[in-house]
């Protein structure tokens, strides 16, 4: 059985070559299909078929420039080129010839005839064109090739100019693009709103040749929008237009849609209200920029007007640039009021730092220098000066860390900044409590919460400043952190002086002391382990009695130096009394273990 004769088709209705197809098909031979003419060439390169059925209306080539094409390469000689034409004029069928085709084929086929029609030109038939006529179409085939050239010379030249222009206005937006990033780069670290705001108008204004650029910028209780002014003069404060004026309350319902321009801006309600505003003069070409807050979604952040002559509308990559410039605005404006509120309370943070450590450091100067006893004068007067210089700083450090809290700002290491501040503020906050305390002006009786470790890392910090531990080894663990008690801060610190007292005041000097802290229970355990010698059993259960060492002194205890509790433990009870506390005592190990234990609100663990 010989192989099938190929059959290309060249036809760009797949109607018709449906039924090109199935006539063929049937009759048994091998059918390809191109639906345009360079598609068809290429086909008819690689099939090499055995004839090829061409129809003349085809887009791009027409069917008898892909005849001329096809009889250029000599590799497809002698194979039959069968022009399928719809028109019934014989110059038509002539063109075909004098192209290329070796005969034509008359559109609509008719179905009982068309196989043996391709069959008889694949047995050898040729037509011809007329004698003599021959030239006269041949003129009029190049006239047409001519036309067509130029047709496709000037779409070609129309798509070059909008090539080029795409070009340009890619150009223009790269160079704006990177000039924008230049800025955004250079005013990172510019703090003042004023000449940031003014820097970017300016950039904005130079880029996209405005006569008047307007921004306005809602203020912190949403009662009005202050707006600056630029125009080819510079800048100015405008006047503020009004919170429920109706250009921010209209423009509040479209602002997540974009910049409103041209026609568009022309025909909106916001024309009018705007050009009474003189955000815009008539005749110019404007564009309204609304500005969502970039934190609470349905608030109107500020709003941006620009106009320039009315010859020159916006075009897309000015739109883009414009939306672009103002992100930049808004982003670069909550920044520089971030990093001015923390640089403001880093300063106070340091400065009253500094304050705190060189009191400190006169403090011990004077301890070095003094005996005792003109220690404890001095140091009254020491404190005093102290408390007086702290209190002042103290109070700026929480109103700034309190501005900070209110900031809401978003990120985990911001929130992390302000707690750590909100935590020193706190215990420098604490620490002035406790000095003055200390210079006996106790000006603050009534109850507060309190962190129990604190205190007593305060009150043993400054009993060792104040020389009452000498040079004993202190160990203190503290493992309470989150104990807090609503009391008065004066019994807790006496307590805690009291307790100290007992533990160091043995006849032989405790060399050591270890004060230790936990919540068991949900109870707030204090104790304090000393090894000044242990006290007598019967002596040790009064202990918490007043009047207890009268009862129990005898002097031959005070000639052989027994030990006895602290004087003021009765004292510490009764303090406590109002706590639900409990205290209790015995003998440990070299001397003795105190403890007290406090009953915590369950709220307050
Ligand atoms: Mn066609």
């Amino acid at each position: 059985m010989s192989p099938k004769l190929k059959i290309l088709c060249i036809e760009d209705n797949p109607v018709n070559w449906r039924l090109v197809q199935r006539l063929l098909g049937q009759a048994g031979y091998d059918m390809h299909w191109a639906e345009e003419g360079l598609q068809g060439y290429q086909m008819a390169v690689e099939l090499k078929p055995a004839l090829v059925l061409l129809d003349i209306n085809l887009p791009g080539l027409s069917g008898f420039e892909v005849a001329t094409k096809l009889r250029q390469n000599a590799d497809l000689n002698g194979i039959p080129i069968i022009a399928l034409t719809a028109k019934t004029m014989k110059i038509d069928r002539e063109t075909a010839l004098v192209s290329g085709c070796d005969g034509y084929i008359s559109k609509p086929i008719d179905p009982f005839q068309f196989t043996t029609q391709v069959e008889a030109y694949l047995g050898g038939q040729r037509d011809k064109v007329d004698q003599g006529r021959e030239g006269a179409v041949l003129r009029q085939f190049s006239q047409q090739i001519v036309e067509h050239l130029e047709a496709r010379l000037k779409e070609a030249q129309g798509s070059n100019r909008k090539l080029q222009e795409a070009q340009d206005a890619l150009e223009i937006r790269n160079r704006n693009l990177s000039r924008l990033l230049a800025l955004s780069q250079s005013i990172v670290a510019e703090p003042d709103p004023r000449s940031l705001l003014t820097r970017i108008l300016g950039r904005a204004q130079e880029d996209l040749g405005l006569k008047m650029l307007h921004a306005f910028r809602v203020q912190a209780d949403g009662g009005y929008f202050e707006g600056l002014q630029w125009t080819e003069d510079g800048s100015e404060m405008t006047a503020p237009v009004r919170g429920d004026h109706v250009l921010p309350m209209r423009l509040k319902r479209v602002m997540n849609e974009g910049p409103i321009l041209g026609q568009h801006l022309l025909q909106s309600p916001y024309w009018d209200p705007g050009l009474a505003l003189g955000l815009w003069t008539q005749p110019s070409e404007a564009l309204l920029l609304p500005m969502p807050h970039r934190q609470h979604e349905a608030e109107l952040w500020g709003f941006w007007a620009l106009s320039r002559e009315a010859s020159r509308p916006f075009l897309p990559y000015e739109v883009e640039l414009i939306a672009l410039i103002g992100g930049l605005a808004q982003v670069s404006l909550q920044n520089a009021e971030l990093i001015y509120s923390l640089s403001e309370s880093s300063r106070a943070l340091a400065s009253s730092y500094e304050i705190v450590e060189s009191a400190y450091m006169e403090v011990h100067q004077a301890q070095a220098a003094l005996s005792l006893r003109e220690r404890q004068a001095l140091l009254g007067d020491l404190f005093q000066k102290m408390t007086k210089r702290l209190q002042e700083p103290v109070a700026t450090l929480q109103v700034q860390s309190a501005a900070l809290d209110h900031m809401e700002q978003g990120s985990g290491e911001w929130k992390h900044s302000v707690a750590q501040i909100r935590h020193s503020v706190g215990q420098i906050g604490n620490l002035v409590k406790a000095l003055t305390r200390r210079v006996g002006k106790q000006e603050n009786t009534r109850p507060e919460w309190i962190i129990l470790d604190e205190l007593l890392s305060q009150e043993l910090e400054l009993m060792s400043i104040e020389g009452h531990l000498g040079d004993r080894g202190l160990r203190l663990e503290v493992g309470a952190a989150e104990a807090k008690v609503f009391g008065i801060y004066g019994d807790f610190s006496e307590t805690v002086a009291e307790m100290v007292r007992h533990a160091l005041g043995g006849p032989t000097p405790s060399p050591s002391l270890l004060v230790r802290t936990a919540i068991l229970d949900g109870r707030y355990q204090l104790e304090m382990a000393d090894e000044g010698g242990p006290i007598p059993t019967e002596v040790l259960t009064h202990a918490f009695e007043p009047f207890s060492v009268l009862h129990e002194e005898s002097l031959e205890d005070a000639v052989l130096g027994v030990r006895k509790p602290g004087p003021g433990l009765p004292a510490c009870v009764q303090l406590m009394s109002s706590y639900q506390a409990a205290m209790r005592i015995e003998n440990m190990g070299e001397g003795t273990l105190l403890e007290l234990s406090l009953q915590l609100d369950t709220e307050s663990i």
